[in-house]
């Protein structure tokens, strides 16, 4: 291990160069505060994961002046269809937004953070350092002691900050190292598989945004972006396969969801999730602000984990420049911890098990157990496999890493 660097004193360093990261340092940016942010990765994450933004995430967007490049890459999704038995048995067309946010946009979460990370580079001029994994932190009074680690050149470097905030993922080393409960639960018999492919779904009379409803094969398929034929199929598995089984018995899964099978495709990319109900105890313990996923982690059906984390980003950039530039007194950031937390508390779980429960049919159980399709049919099957009650709402640090690339290190591509 080489020595470490020099000791560099930041106002505000930002752990993880996610989507959320990228918006709250963007706010702070404009309002002409400094910032650093450390990333572990050599790049922007690239795992298949959010797709779909609502009005209100639009609108955070709008703030951080990416809405247009972001729309020249996404695609209206206003439209959406209800599938079973591989008929449409129901079409809705959502009109919430208006003309200035449209009821939904689609564009790959990658391309999201790149036109942020492009923003806030050349046009704010802020920094932002990849290959920093941040291993250590420690609260003093006055500052926050960091350390991370280029796992590349094995070299550590230390810096301090006024504040620190964690947007480093559902994973949240920021939120584990200050010792910060993630409570809740994690769905422990199904797993969340995304794949990315290349089809044409228009031709079958899918619109935008598809939700196929069946106990065992429910699926969500939706364009991704402005590609055309790119789009988003997203089902259950039972829990602890790897991608590589996944990926062995795609077609099993496929072949109940396609309106037409056999049928030609190009897999693109194949992720799988743990999907949680999670939130942390606190978004603010000291000097350490949590936002995103690092503060809460929900199932992806319905694109709430981004939305909500782009609205937790956006009020504190812009609260945390005026705590800095002493436009407003410290306790707003007490307020806005606490007024974010209870919307996510309030609204999330009855949120989740609400879309969780559209993609089955009413005797729907979920595909996982082992059971036979009929098997999983019955009622008593279907209980069996329903939200876990005996850990809900226990912190359950056993879970370690969570969403996205944390799960299992593998993925991308077929
Ligand atoms: C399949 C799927 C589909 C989804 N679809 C939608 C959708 O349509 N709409 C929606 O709103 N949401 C959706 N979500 C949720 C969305 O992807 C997440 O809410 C979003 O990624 C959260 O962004 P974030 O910036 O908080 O965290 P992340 O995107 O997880 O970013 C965290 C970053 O921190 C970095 N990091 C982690 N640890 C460290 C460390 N120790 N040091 C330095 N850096 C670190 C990571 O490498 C990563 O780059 C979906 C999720 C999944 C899994």
């Amino acid at each position: 291990m080489s020595p470490s660097t020099v000791n560099e004193h930041h106002p505000v360093i930002i752990v993880g160069c996610g989507p959320v990261g990228l918006t709250v340092a963007t706010n702070l940016a404009r309002l002409g505060v400094p910032v650093l942010v450390l990333e572990r990765n050599p790049g922007v994450d690239q795992s298949p994961r959010a797709s779909a933004y609502q009005p209100c995430a639009q609108a955070e967007l709008l703030e951080t002046g990416t809405l247009d490049d972001v729309k020249k890459e996404a695609v209206i999704n206003d439209r959406l269809s209800y599938w079973i038995d591989k008929k449409r048995v129901a079409y809705v067309e959502k009109r919430e937004g208006g003309q200035v946010f449209p009821a939904g946009i689609n564009c790959p979460q990658p391309q999201l953070a790149a036109i942020l990370l492009k923003h806030l580079t050349t046009r704010y001029h802020s920094q932002v350092k990849f290959n920093q994994n941040v291993i250590e932190i420690t609260q003093h009074d006055d500052q926050v002691s960091v350390t991370a680690l280029d796992a590349t050149t094995d070299q550590k470097t230390q810096y301090t900050c006024d504040w620190l905030v964690g947007t480093d993922g559902a994973g949240s080393g920021v939120r584990k190292l200050s010792d910060i409960a993630f409570e809740g639960f994690s769905w422990p018999k199904e797993d969340f598989v995304a794949t990315n492919i290349r089809y044409d779904f228009y031709q079958h009379g899918f619109s935008t945004a598809n939700f196929v409803l069946d106990p065992v094969n429910w699926a969500v398929v939706t364009i991704l972006g402005a590609e055309k034929d790119l789009w988003r199929i997203a089902f259950g598995v039972r829990a602890g396969l790897t991608n590589e089984e996944i990926k062995a018995e795609l077609d099993e899964h496929y072949k109940e969801i396609f309106p037409v099978w056999p049928v030609k495709y190009e897999l693109v990319q194949l992720n799988k999730y743990k999907p949680h109900q999670r939130c942390a105890k606190t978004f603010r313990k000291g000097r350490v602000l949590l936002a995103g996923d690092a503060a809460h982690s929900n199932n992806p059906i319905g694109g709430l984990g981004l939305t909500t984390g782009l609205l937790d980003a956006g009020p504190l950039g812009r609260a945390l420049a005026a705590v800095i530039q002493g436009r407003a007194p410290e306790s707003l950031l007490d307020t806005w911890a606490t007024a974010r937390r209870e919307k996510v508390q309030r609204r999330s779980p009855r949120y989740m098990e609400d879309r969780r429960c559209r993609t089955r049919t009413p005797d729907g159980a979920v595909a996982c157990e082992g059971h036979s399709r009929e098997e999983r049919r019955r009622p008593e099957v279907f209980q069996s496999s329903r939200r876990p009650t005996g850990s809900a709402h226990e912190p359950d640090e056993a879970v370690g890493d969570h969403d996205g690339p944390d799960v299992d290190g593998t993925v991308r591509g077929p």
